[in-house]
């Protein structure tokens, strides 16, 4: 098969409600990162109107980040056969990344400092609580290590052999406690989950789920090419070999940041 005969479908959910700080990009660099290898792509709103045959058809998931009360919005329509069909898909180990808002509505439930709790999907085991209005939001650059051992295995490889750190910027006032589900990483520059046990994110089949935005993928793109590596060895059950793309204005970006942040790494080099 030639690449033009493949094709995926990305499933962007709630893009009205969940896109704060410019999550979008991340959807974006995954269509362009897709395009330019020369497969099909198609972008499928999954909101109010989407059905669960909508989600069960789609090979990619981006979820967004979002106000307390858009999460709330969001999961009055988030439930019976859409929320079974979600949570299918990312125990079928359905590729995703995951934003800030989304995370907290794939635990088991997310407390806001005003108001009711939100009962999440449940599909990742971590709870997440806003301590309150009086307390500070956890805001500013993140610099991660990737620590989830499969997925940091696998971009270890597409960065020929560093180490992954990712590069984003938080803005959250709910603290996340993990469960069981592996953490996404372990926290270099920033406060992460909670601030307090250095975790970042989780990581769980193969979801994605951070408090990173940035948004995260146009400053860490080899993270997009593993989400279409693996949608494409998933839907097509073949090997798939992505061909190079030049990101050496991403690299510089980071790079940039990680020397205004005074972090110290090595650097990150993407396949020849
Ligand atoms: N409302 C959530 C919080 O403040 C999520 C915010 C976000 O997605 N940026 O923790």
């Amino acid at each position: 098969m030639n690449n033009q005969e493949l094709e995926l479908n990305i499933g962007w959910l709630y893009p009205r409600l969940m896109s704060t700080y410019g999550d979008r990009g991340n959807v974006i660099v995954i269509e362009k990162r897709t395009q330019w290898r020369g497969y099909k792509v198609n972008i499928i709103p999954l909101d109010q109107s989407a059905t669960a045959d909508d989600i069960r058809g789609v090979d990619i998931i981006v979820g967004g980040g979002a106000q307390d009360r858009q999460q709330e919005i969001v999961m009055r329509d988030l439930q019976g056969a859409k929320a079974d069909a979600l949570r299918d898909k990312i125990e079928n180990s359905t590729p995703g990344v995951f934003t800030c808002g989304s995370p907290q509505l794939l635990g088991h439930y997310y407390e806001p400092g005003v108001g009711q709790r939100i009962q999440g999907l449940g599909i990742l085991d971590l709870v997440s609580i806003h301590p309150g209005e009086n307390t500070c939001r956890c805001i500013g650059n993140l610099v991660i290590e990737v620590t989830a051992s499969r997925l940091a295995q696998d971009l270890k490889e597409m960065l020929g052999g560093a180490t992954p750190y990712l590069v984003g910027f938080e803005n959250h006032g709910g603290r996340t406690k993990l469960g069981k589900t592996e953490a996404l990483g372990r926290v270099v520059y920033g406060l992460g989950n909670n601030g307090e046990d250095s975790t970042e994110g989780a990581f769980y089949q193969n979801a994605i789920a951070t408090y990173s935005h940035g948004p995260l993928l146009p400053k860490n793109p080899f993270v997009a090419d593993w989400l279409i590596q693996t949608a494409l060895r998933l839907k097509y059950d073949q090997p798939i070999s992505l061909t190079s793309l030049d990101d050496t204005l991403a690299m510089q970006g980071r790079e940039a940041m990680l020397q205004r942040l005074n972090v110290s790494i090595t650097p990150a080099v993407v396949r020849a």
